[in-house]
């Protein structure tokens, strides 16, 4: 049997009205039980099931069935058994229990959940499977086949996929042995899953494998491939056929030698190009990472031109996508006529095999032409002004004094030895929250807005000075989001009423649309930073998010390169660091934590992208003058691989993340000689823990053992909106004291 003509590789599994993520919210609260759980996550799966056949995907297979309650890595560790081992003796072998399934997604008491991480370079995250050498494999727990077959019970013969043995273990941790050597151990697993598939009637069931695309470094080429294809080979002859499905980037190259071992391969054909490679072909051409219509004539052109039998595909689950654009009733008709979320890009898919197989789909493929054409002359998504700006930019505006003239510039700036800070962001109370919401729906008017929140700058002010704080921040109650905010105030980009995309578990977040051209009508956060400055003698941050960042947590546009909107971006915040200085301030945070998660996953492109993402932050941040003390945060701990382009960012002090990996960045710095200021963090903000005085003392020796007294600040990992009150008073009291402490050692 072969695969039906059109296809998708996975679908957004949170639900039409994120009715996944209030189940789950119901059931951890104790409001459901399990078998109610249950029953509405089936009633979820039978629901998306039918609504993809309406659509179009007709014939055994066509719909996806990929179905996590969480995340699917912990999906497919669960399947396999690979429970972590210092949870041996908790969770039993065998089916796991809901209980047990929340307690390795979020963790209980003195239990850590599993780390969990960024999914390939996306901003979904995954749950990072944790595995050593005593780690073995079996089909443990049969969720994946009890879905398929409970879905084609109710009418719907779907193909099951999986993360594949390679995929899984290039991304799991490992104590005492690296992941990728157990496959020979771990694939007899997944064998008996395709067994089990078969024997309930399955008769396809996709292996995801995107590991192939990537350059890793803690995992060769050879190992990756060698992982697949002794996959492929334990799943071949067992009766179900095999997909293997290679997303999120070019397999050609990669693909070609083990094509052969499958029934059919998917391909990402909006990042990569078509291998040489026979028989079926899953062909990617409607993109699965972005919200734009698709290009019909050229996808296909494309599909006119592969040699195998084609059948049409997404470049990638849908995951990343909202459900259905036609819910957006309150973008503008035009921008709404130029996006595709998951249910247009099904339909996309259906019209393009439709259209292969001979059949006239000339109308359609007209709307789309209209659509396309509409969009390239449309008002605002080529603004001359900012064009022209992007076009004269110059190395100068990219360049800042040298670093010995800024601090000479900044000594006015009166600040201890180990100066402590924080990283922007206070907690976000319930009383912001209802002002917001008030004043969104027009109930709170602005001057009431405006006296809410400069009513919580004052009280965040005044802690930080009975704190004892050097360097204060407003603490950012005006923002629901970091990016959002800066979305909603420039001009190119749209909000959406309805775009949830899961971020992790019942997390969901709502990507602005960045559709034109980027432009700032009006300063943005000045009036709050000027605000809080008036109200104190210290120094008053002021907070931006940086150019990658807006990118990264956005749907943006494709009809450029991704450069040149980060440029148009970059400018807009350079002016916005000219009017702060302008109000007096004196010290600007640009917040870059996505940069290294648009870092591409093949070596060949990561130096374009790091030359790209440097120059948007050093032009955001490069008419500074000398005087004004450029700030910059970064959200993860792995520092090492891209510390070259975190030293090109040039800023004068930089914020990470440190505490949870025990300040391991101090030796990076250190053998890297980076020679500006660092304020690696010594409290985790992840957790409500309030770190001990003990321990913030040994983390600050480390550092101070490591980087230069005159050059370290004291600060916590992150923001702190995610904390309450209690943990954060008493945390930053005594990371004061800690930092008085070290002051006295040094
Ligand atoms: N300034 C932001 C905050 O404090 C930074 C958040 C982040 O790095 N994700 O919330
Ligand atoms: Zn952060």
């Amino acid at each position: 049997m072969t695969l039906p003509a059109a296809t998708i590789l996975g679908y957004p599994r949170i639900g039409r009205d994120r009715d996944l993520k209030r189940a789950l919210e119901q059931h951890w609260r104790g409001a459901i039980d399990d078998a109610a759980f249950h029953e509405r996550a089936h009633e979820i799966r039978v629901a998306d099931a039918r609504r993809l056949v309406d659509l179009g995907l007709v014939g055994d297979a066509a719909v996806p069935g990929e179905w996590a309650h969480y995340d699917h890595v912990l999906d497919a560790a669960i399947t396999l058994g690979a429970v972590p081992p210092r949870l041996r003796d908790v969770v039993p072998a065998g089916p796991v229990s809901l209980a047990h399934e929340w307690l390795l997604a979020r963790g209980e008491g003195d239990v850590p959940p599993l780390e969990m991480t960024k999914w390939l370079d996306s901003n979904y995250h995954y749950l990072v499977p944790e595995l050593d050498a005593a780690s073995t494999f079996a089909l443990q727990d049969r969720r994946i086949v009890e879905r398929f077959a409970a879905v084609r019970d109710a009418g719907v013969v779907t193909r099951p996929s999986i993360v594949g043995p390679a995929t899984l273990l290039t991304l799991a941790t490992g104590g005492g042995v690296r992941p990728i050597e157990l496959v020979d151990r771990l694939v007899p697993a997944y064998r008996a899953l395709a067994e089990a598939l078969a024997e309930a009637g399955a008769p396809w069931l996709q292996i995801d494998e995107p590991a192939l695309v990537g350059d890793w470094g803690h995992v060769s080429r050879a190992e990756v491939e060698a992982a697949v294809r002794a996959g492929l080979e334990a799943v071949r002859g067992t009766g179900v056929r095999i997909l293997l499905a290679v997303p999120n980037g070019d397999a050609s190259g990669r693909v070609e030698a083990l094509a052969p071992l499958a029934d059919a391969v998917a391909v990402d054909l909006v990042r990569g190009s078509v291998p040489a490679i026979g028989g079926t072909v899953v062909a990617g051409v409607v993109g699965g990472r972005n919200v734009w219509r698709t290009d019909l004539d050229a996808a296909l052109e494309t599909l006119r031109g592969i040699d195998a039998h084609v059948v049409v595909g997404t470049s990638t689950s849908l995951l990343h996508v909202p459900h259905d654009v036609d819910r957006e009733t309150t973008l503008s008709d035009e921008l709404r006529s130029w996006l595709a979320f998951a249910d247009q890009k099904v339909a996309e898919v259906v019209t393009l095999a439709s259209a292969l197989s001979g059949a006239d789909e000339s109308a359609a493929l007209g709307r789309a032409r209209d659509a396309l054409a509409a969009r390239r002359v449309a008002p605002g998504v080529a603004d001359g002004v900012v064009r022209d700006r992007v076009a004269a930019a110059s190395a100068g505006d990219a360049e800042r004094v040298a670093y010995d003239e800024r601090v000479a510039a900044q000594a006015d700036i009166v600040l201890p030895a180990l100066p402590t800070t924080t990283i922007g962001s206070f907690p976000q109370t319930g009383d912001i929250r209802r002002a917001r919401a008030a004043h969104a729906r027009g109930e709170l008017d602005d001057a009431g807005y405006r006296a809410a929140m400069e009513a919580e700058i004052r009280d965040v002010v005044a802690l930080q000075e009975r704190l004892g704080l050097d360097v204060l921040v407003h603490g950012e109650p005006e923002r629901n989001d970091m990016v959002q905010y800066f979305a909603e105030s420039l001009d190119g980009f749209a909000a959406t009423a309805h775009g949830w995309v899961q971020s992790y578990g019942s997390r969901c977040t709502r990507p602005s649309i960045l559709w034109g051209d980027v432009a700032r009508p009006a300063p943005i956060t000045v009036p709050w930073t000027a605000y809080a400055q008036s109200l104190t003698a210290k120094p008053v941050k002021g907070m931006l998010t940086g150019p990658v960042t807006i990118l990264a947590w956005s749907f943006v546009r494709d009809d450029q390169p991704l450069a040149d909107t980060a440029a148009q971006v970059a400018f807009a915040l350079r002016d916005e660091v000219t009017d702060l200085e302008a109000a007096g301030t004196r010290i600007v945070q640009v917040d870059e934590p996505a940069l290294r998660e648009l870092l591409p996953l093949e070596e060949h492109r990561r130096a374009d992208y790091l030359d790209w993402s440097v120059r948007a932050f050093r032009i955001a941040t490069g008419g500074a003058a000398p005087g004004t003390q450029v700030h910059t945060h970064l959200c993860y701990s792995e520092f090492g691989s891209i510390i070259d382009a975190i030293d090109g960012l040039d800023a004068d002090v930089t914020s990470i993340e440190a505490a949870r990996s025990r300040m391991e960045i101090v030796d990076d710095i250190a053998g890297h000689g980076y020679p500006r200021g660092i304020g690696p963090g010594v409290w985790d903000i992840h957790s409500p823990r309030v770190p001990g005085a003990d321990e913030l003392d040994e983390l600050l020796a480390t550092a101070t053992a490591g980087i230069p007294a005159g050059r370290l600040w004291v600060n916590p990992d992150c923001g702190l909106k995610t904390r309450g009150y209690a943990e954060t008073e008493a945390s930053l009291e005594r990371l004061v004291a800690a930092a008085e402490r070290a002051r006295e050692r040094i």
